[in-house]
């Protein structure tokens, strides 16, 4: 048995306790319910054996590169994440509705940072060019230049908990 459930986590800080910051309990059992899946949060080629046969075939479409990954086994990705969000971050630090990164609606911040979608699309601008082009988008909540970021710590603390198990 662990002596204490608080883990030092290299520059990400604690990983706090359940109970603490509101963690939901129960999140070791969520982690071995789904370990194969949230070891794989972050690799797209794990997503792709979920494609169906009419997948494969949507994807000789010419548009559509090696890389492709349907969207709608992406969003199955994505709402176990913002579940697993509950288990690892402060509630309000995370989305847990509208989860397409291309609805942003008005009113609505970056949940890390609480920039808004114009002022994304501003900073943006500084950096789209002819080969890379992006549009503001809020991933779990999160903006364009705060996405990375989150889903580091997310696979940190997940290899941390998954040491637990
Ligand atoms: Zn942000």
């Amino acid at each position: 048995m662990a002596p204490a459930r608080q883990i030092m986590f290299s520059n990400w800080g604690l990983l706090e306790p359940e109970f603490v910051c509101g963690a939901k309990t129960g999140r070791l059992a969520f982690y071995e319910a789904h370990a194969e899946k949230l070891d794989n949060l972050t690799n797209d080629n794990y997503w792709k054996q979920f494609m169906t046969d009419i997948h494969h075939e949507m994807k000789r479409h010419p548009n559509r590169s090696a890389d492709w990954v349907p969207q709608e086994i992406l969003e199955q990705r994505d709402v176990l994440l913002s579940l697993w969000c509950e288990y690892l971050l402060e509630p309000g630090t995370y989305a847990t509705e509208d989860l397409d990164p291309y609805i942003w609606r008005e009113g609505v911040v970056c949940s890390s940072c609480g920039i808004d979608r114009q002022q994304v699309a501003t900073k943006l601008e500084a950096f789209n060019n002819h080969n890379s082009w992006q549009s503001p988008s809020l991933y779990i909540g999160w903006c364009n230049f705060c996405a990375e970021e989150k889903l580091a710590k997310i696979t940190a603390l997940t290899a941390a908990i998954k040491s637990q198990s």
